[in-house]
């Protein structure tokens, strides 16, 4: 039996999708993007009775990780980010002032394994690959499983839309080709986002304003 989606709960003010991905066999799973909620996503582990072996984000915006340090805590298991993400943590307090007016922010979550593309998350007898898809941030990774029939694409891509890349870090010409290069030629699967509904690989390389085939932006 393949990788499973768990659990798939909207998190936070700004609504991240946070995955609960795991081995229908040995229990074992990924927590992704968990954005806030803290209890609600120990209750969801609890609840399924998984052994969490990664915490995991897609990048270092507050709205993926608020809830990773306690998810961390609690589970024992490894918090990872890309390397490339490792400057945007400390703009977790400024970010959290910016967006939603709170003065006490947290400290960032501890960074236990700095990720890099390519790198191998084991879950069970299955795998994560990490593919690096700098635009949105530095450091934004997608995460495919290894049989190629999930896509985890974080902030970089979305149903019909892609991620902003007017934020510190942030670089739209990256962005495209991140999704052009690295993901389309992936071939069709089930695409989950860090926002919004999924979509598929298929669905996005014809469609997408940005990024699509009909787009302004497509050159072949
Ligand atoms: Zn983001
Ligand atoms: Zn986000």
């Amino acid at each position: 039996m393949a990788l499973k989606i768990y659990e798939h709960m909207v998190v936070g003010d700004l609504d991240c999708n946070c995955y609960l991905i795991g081995d229908p066999v040995s229990k074992q799973a990924v927590v992704l993007d968990p954005g806030d909620d803290g209890g609600r996503i120990e209750r969801a582990i609890a609840g399924h009775g998984l052994e969490v072996v990664a915490v995991v984000a897609t990048h270092a915006h507050f709205d993926h990780i608020l809830a990773a340090e306690a998810i961390r805590a609690v589970t024992g298991a490894p918090f990872y980010l890309h390397q490339g993400d490792m400057d945007l943590l400390q703009w977790l307090p400024a970010s959290l002032e910016m967006f939603l007016g709170v003065t006490q922010a947290p400290p960032p979550p501890e960074v236990d394994t700095k990720l890099s593309d390519g790198d191998v998350l084991k879950v069970g007898g299955h795998a994560l690959h990490v593919i690096h898809t700098p635009g949105h941030s530095p450091g934004s990774i997608c995460l495919v499983t290894a049989e190629q029939d999930l896509l985890f694409s974080g902030d970089t891509l979305f149903a019909m839309s892609v991620g902003r890349a007017d934020l510190p870090g942030g670089d739209q010409d990256a962005l495209v080709t991140s999704i052009r290069r690295r993901l389309f030629p992936l071939g069709d699967m089930p695409v989950h986002p860090g926002h919004g509904p999924a979509t598929t690989l298929d669905r996005e390389r014809v469609n997408n304003p940005f990024v699509g085939e009909g787009s302004r932006f497509w050159s072949g």
